[in-house]
């Protein structure tokens, strides 16, 4: 399926021209209409296939179908990933597709960096967290945001972030979120743990591989 035939917004349709990105990647011709569709997707895609684009695209279309954000109202979508680095890759992408939107507003929550400014922007009201699953949870922890709002859900290399004994605040996450919601989980490789962990996060997901 090409981009064109996605029903994309204008503005995303013009950030993937800016980027000449002119054909989809395998991942993202499978997983973008079924999570532009609503579903959830159990994704098992490395790094290097694309799968950033395949979930921040269809992401930053589901936030715009919601209502506005608001100041002292949590984001509207999350994404948790294993390293701070990776967690930038992504908010660089998020930030690449989302130029030509009018205030779309992301946010990077990990660890090693300031506390008090990630709790301002967060404070401010964002479309979209990028985090870490640690950092996220001690600005939960500390009342700095809310998973009131979140109703679009990504993990991403979930195989990594469990590894790194991050379950717990995996678990924290999707136990709390609103009943409302869709999930992606990617990861590169399908242990027990991970089909454990979407067996019981997942509803009905559409399987993706590449
Ligand atoms: P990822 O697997 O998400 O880390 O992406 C790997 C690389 O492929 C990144 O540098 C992307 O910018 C690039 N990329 C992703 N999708 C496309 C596409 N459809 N066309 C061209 N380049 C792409």
């Amino acid at each position: 399926e090409a981009f064109a035939d996605m029903n994309l917004h204008t503005s995303i349709m013009k950030d993937i021209a800016f980027h000449e990105y002119t054909t989809p990647t395998s991942i993202q011709a499978q997983a973008m209409p079924v999570a532009l569709s609503g579903r959830d997707l159990l994704g098992c895609a490395e790094t290097g296939s694309g799968k950033t684009a395949a979930f921040t695209i269809p992401m930053i279309q589901h936030c715009l179908a919601q209502p506005p954000i608001q100041r002292g109202v949590g984001p509207l979508a999350l994404v948790l990933a294993p390293t701070r680095e990776l967690a930038q890759q992504i908010e660089k992408e998020v930030k690449a597709f989302s130029r030509s939107l009018d205030s779309f507003k992301t946010a990077i929550v990990v660890g090693g960096t300031n506390m008090a400014e990630q709790r301002s922007e967060l404070r401010a009201g964002v479309h979209i967290v990028v985090a870490t699953p640690g950092r996220f949870i001690d600005h939960l922890q500390q009342g700095n945001t809310s998973l009131s709002r979140i109703s679009f859900v990504v993990l991403d290399e979930a195989d990594r972030m469990l590894d790194m004994g991050f379950e717990p605040q995996i678990r924290e996450v999707m136990q709390n979120l609103p009943q409302k919601h869709q999930t992606l989980l990617f990861s590169a490789t399908m242990p027990v743990e991970i089909e454990e962990l979407a067996q019981e996060y997942l509803t009905n997901p559409v399987r993706v591989k590449v």
